[in-house]
């Protein structure tokens, strides 16, 4: 549905994004992470055309965005919705007349009965029914946001674009617009696009990131491949949390997927190699359906090999933490 290939942009002498590769499949929720400034905002400007770019190629459904004249470009536009993290909402107009603007922008006419359909299809979809007549003043920050997705979606998306849609809410807001966010994938068969800073929006909805630093694409993949078993540069990303580790003996990392955790490795591994050991450090993560799991253990120096071979052979993966 996206294809980006060597994408490079430039803000004059600044090189925001370097040779960026990935491709957005129809139907997927697809996550752009990373630390503030890393390029994210320009990655999502340049695939709905708001941003020129130097290099490379930015295609939407065999679409070329450069290529596109300013009419195809509306055109294209309007296949993709985009929400952000300031709501942009109209203060003098009502919830109905702003999710209206985007029919009115685009030269539709918002008062024409399938127009006012459509409205209040949107509205009632976001959950908002009671609030039609209400001014942004009076909503909630869940609720504005709310209305900023019926409003992107007004005019029948195929791609939903959210910059940092939930980063101003607090987490339990946060957890309903994901279920909201989830709910409209279902029922209008979206593509979503999702940027943001937040672990509890990539592990709840992402079906696949792209780990962006300093304007370069370093992993992409699977969150839980990358979050479970996170490479140094995500573990920086993610605050390192393995700090007060012994000294003495040997740290080995365990990495649980879904089913692993349930078969007593640890016990069994005391057990089987009578052994003592220590827990140094544990946690469990859900993504999406599925709990991930990774331990930290620590053993004498002396039966380190003895552990490693053991946890391989039961098919856990393993790594030593320095
Ligand atoms: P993120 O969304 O990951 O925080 P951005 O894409 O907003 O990152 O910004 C990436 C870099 O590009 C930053 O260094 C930022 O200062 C710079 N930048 C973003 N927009 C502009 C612009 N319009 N003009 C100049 N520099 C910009
Ligand atoms: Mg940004």
């Amino acid at each position: 549905m996206i294809e980006v290939r060597h994408l490079s942009k430039s803000f004059g002498s600044l090189r925001v994004l370097e040779d960026i590769s990935l491709h957005i499949r129809a139907g997927e929720i697809y996550g752009i992470i990373g630390q503030s400034g890393a390029g994210k905002s320009t990655l999502l400007r340049c695939l709905n055309g708001l941003e020129p770019y130097q290099a490379g190629s930015v295609r939407v459904n065999g679409q070329e965005i450069r290529e596109l004249g300013t009419a195809q470009l509306r055109g294209m536009q309007k296949q993709m919705g985009m929400i952000f993290q300031g709501f942009n909402l109209l203060s003098r107009a009502n919830v109905y007349d702003n999710v209206a603007l985007p029919l009115q922008f685009s030269g539709i006419n918002p008062k024409s009965k399938a127009s006012r359909e459509r409205i209040l299809q949107m509205i009632d979809l976001v959950g908002l029914s009671d609030k039609v007549a209400s001014k942004p003043r009076e909503l909630s920050g869940g609720q504005k946001q709310r209305v900023c997705i019926a409003r992107a979606l007004v005019l029948q998306p195929k791609i939903l674009l959210c910059d940092e849609a939930t980063s101003a809410l607090d987490p339990k807001i946060t957890q309903e617009i994901l279920s909201l966010l989830l709910k409209i994938r279902q029922e209008l068969n979206l593509t979503l696009v999702v940027v943001t800073h937040q672990m509890e929006v990539v592990k709840r909805i992402c079906e696949r990131v792209a780990f962006l630093k300093d304007g370069r694409l370093v992993q992409e993949g699977r969150p839980e491949d990358l979050f479970v078993m996170p490479n140094q540069d995500i573990r920086r990303f993610l605050g390192d949390t393995t700090e007060v580790l012994p000294r003495e003996g040997r740290n080995i990392q365990l990495f649980f997927s879904d089913d692993a955790h349930k078969s007593y490795v640890i016990t069994s591994l005391a057990r089987a190699l009578d052994i003592d050991f220590s827990i140094c450090w544990a946690n469990l993560e859900n993504f999406r359906e599925s709990v991930l799991g990774s331990l930290i253990i620590n053993v004498r120096e002396a039966d380190y090999e003895h552990v490693v071979s053991y946890l391989r052979k039961q098919n856990i993966v393993t790594q030593e933490v320095l």
